[in-house]
């Protein structure tokens, strides 16, 4: 759930028209990528563009500067009246410090200076250096979604806890900010880009800075830290995802586009760039991509993909140019690569699915469904279920896939760069799912286990786990003063608008003391044997949608906005419903609750700072990520644990 505005790119240069001799305000008006204030590593590559947009006649590029010498654009372009001046695949300069990058753009009406000055930060030192870079992405993962995780898988008494998550145990522990270029409030394009580029990007863009191109692929890139120590250090890289593949964290690793909704181009451009990023493992949802449009549960189009790349993009980054190929049969060409490929939950755990190099696992058409519904089938395999309905009855857990993609990546002995996104602790807030989001917390803190134990293992590992934003306003608001059975049974509240009227339902809310300590039994699985217990806890959410809230555990999820079309309707006929609002039976007998964000919509993102923690193996490199940090920082910080100058 997102929505991006266009806006103009005037985003923090300095540029100074020159008035002198000028009756009025004349001269074209300029943007520069980088932004100032940007930074690199030591040769981090990035695309420079001087962007015009004349007030009178054509535009030139007078002079083009870094540092005081010359630089040569390598292209330029006109498009909706805006001229670009590019130089494509610029390596940063070596030395630390500040560099200025100076452009005067001249048109018939005068001359314009613009400056940006970026900063270049050298990761490499003397300190053991981490051959293998763990993130682990709890997409929207605020502190309370940790702490609704905790008390439901572990409980407490007496005012203590009767267990830490995996997460809480990680030693190095601070604080993120998480916006955006052009926003305080991020989506997960820019939220996962600033950790694997060291720059923000606009909301909805992910790799690149903005830019008027039509082609949204051809946007100014800059270079991922898989690229970079794909190209430095010869390391692999690795993807791991509950979301639709496409999505935009797990694209935000490997693909540069100005339109993270491009599904069929970001994963032609996984496929098609894999020299560049070393891409060997890539599991997750979203198989619609993959799939010639001629098959049924394809999505893919013309106007999804990339059109061809400009000749000088192809040239400086050494890439393939692409192509608008709506029938490529993508997993022919991950097979045809020496990809292993699998389906499903039986095929990834096989031992025939890790005896290779590279593996491909697809394990839905969109979006893999989430903990709770998949936990349901694997405790009754016999009854029809929600991952039935989403055509994909075995589908495997985040830790299981977490632990293929290591056994895979471990065979590089140079190392690699994974990460894991557990994907539905967002997306279930968004769906203001309570159960659901839970759950998803409690899977991504098992994945989160299994990378710590690689790390002891192996050594030389360092992991984070952090989110790119949090969603929802998320709160614990208390917990059920009754039992469910008596829940249940209150009359219905839907039509209690009129507030001297207490709704049943708001009766039932046990804050303060009343809510006690909620005690789930867990079952084996690792996953409370019941969502719907007395005294469950309750959850609240300060960025909502409209909502009517009986606080039971929904039978079904809404509608999964990145499955096929044909799934999709197949959902519609089954009774599941697109907005929350509507859902059965809360809409029948929950009170109901205005969205403070939006109306028959999902819930929002918000801008509060997230946690982070952090852990390595063989070195002390966890101790950068404590206290207040830039969400740009953990870049820098990643990359000098890999480089050791920590
Ligand atoms: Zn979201």
């Amino acid at each position: 759930m997102r929505s991006i505005n266009r806006q103009c790119i005037c985003l923090g240069l300095a540029a100074t028209a020159l008035l002198a001799g000028h009756a009025s305000f004349a001269a074209p008006t300029v943007s520069v990528a980088p932004v100032d204030g940007a930074r690199f590593l030591s040769d981090q590559r990035f695309d420079i563009r001087i962007e015009a947009l004349p007030a009178a006649g054509a535009v030139t590029l007078t002079s083009l500067k870094i540092d005081g010498a010359n630089v040569a654009p390598t292209s330029n372009d006109t498009v909706a009246g805006y001229t670009g001046f590019n130089v494509r695949g610029y390596h940063a300069p070596t030395a630390a410090g500040l560099h200025t990058l100076t452009a005067v753009v001249t048109d018939g009406s005068g001359s314009t200076t613009a400056t940006a000055k970026f900063e270049v930060i050298n990761p490499n030192g003397n300190r053991r250096p981490a051959k293998n870079v763990i993130i682990m992405l709890g997409d929207g993962m605020g502190a309370a979604h940790r702490t609704a995780a905790r008390i439901v898988r572990y409980g407490a008494v007496n005012g203590r806890p009767l267990g830490f998550l995996n997460m809480d145990k990680f030693p190095g522990t601070g604080q993120i900010l998480t916006e955006s270029l052009n926003s305080i409030i991020t989506d997960s394009a820019p939220g996962m880009c600033c950790y694997t580029t060291g720059n923000h990007a606009f909301n909805g863009q992910e790799g690149v800075y903005p830019s008027h191109l039509t082609n949204t692929f051809a946007y100014p890139r800059v270079e991922y830290l898989s690229e970079y120590l794909h190209r430095t250090q010869g390391k692999s890289l690795g993807i791991v995802s509950t979301a639709d593949i496409e999505d935009a964290t797990p694209a935000a690793n490997a693909a540069h586009t100005g339109n993270r909704g491009a599904g069929t181009g970001i994963c032609d451009q996984f496929f098609d760039e894999r020299n560049s990023t070393g891409l060997t493992v890539l599991l997750g949802g979203g198989r619609r991509w993959f799939l010639p449009a001629s098959d049924p549960f394809s999505s893919r189009t013309a106007s999804t993909d990339y059109a061809s790349l400009p000749a000088d993009l192809v040239t400086k980054w050494g890439v393939p140019a692409g192509a608008a190929d709506p029938s490529r049969d993508l997993i022919a060409d991950f097979t045809g690569d020496g990809f292993t490929y699998v389906t499903d939950r039986t095929g990834l755990t096989s031992a025939a699915a890790t005896s290779g190099t590279k593996l491909l696992g697809l394990f839905g058409y969109g979006n893999m469904n989430v903990a709770l519904d998949k936990i349901a089938k694997q405790r009754n395999p016999g009854v029809t279920g929600i991952v039935d309905d989403y055509h994909a009855p075995n589908q495997p857990m985040l830790d299981e896939m977490t632990d293929a993609a290591l056994t895979v990546l471990a065979k590089n002995p140079k190392g690699f760069v994974l990460t894991v996104e557990g994907a539905h602790i967002d997306k279930q807030s968004h769906a203001m799912d309570a159960d659901r989001a839970i759950w998803e917390t409690i899977e991504f803190d098992a994945a989160v286990a299994k990378a710590r134990a690689f790390a002891d293992k192996v050594g030389d590992t360092v992991v984070i786990v952090l989110a790119d934003h949090e969603c929802s306003g998320f709160s614990i608001i208390g917990a059920l003063n009754t039992s469910i059975a008596n829940l249940k049974a209150l009359p219905s509240d839907k039509a209690i608008l009129d507030p001297s009227i207490q709704p049943n339902r708001q009766k039932v809310v046990g804050t303060y003391d009343a809510a006690s300590f909620p005690h789930y039994a867990i079952a084996p699985d690792g996953f409370p044997v019941n969502s719907d217990i007395d005294g469950k806890l309750l959850i609240g959410y300060g960025a909502s949608g409209d909502r009517y809230e009986d606080w039971l555990t929904k039978p079904l999820t809404i509608i999964d906005s990145l499955a096929p079309s044909n799934i999709k309707a197949e959902l519609a006929s089954k009774g599941y419903t697109v907005a929350p609002r509507d859902r059965h039976p809360e809409s029948d007998n929950g009170f109901f609750l205005r969205g403070q964000a939006v109306a028959a919509d999902q819930a929002v993102h918000t801008a509060t700072d997230i946690p982070i923690s952090a852990y390595s193996s063989s070195s002390r490199a966890f101790e950068q990520f404590i206290g207040v940090q830039e969400n740009t920082d953990v870049f820098f910080k990643l990359a000098k644990s890999a480089l050791g100058g920590y």
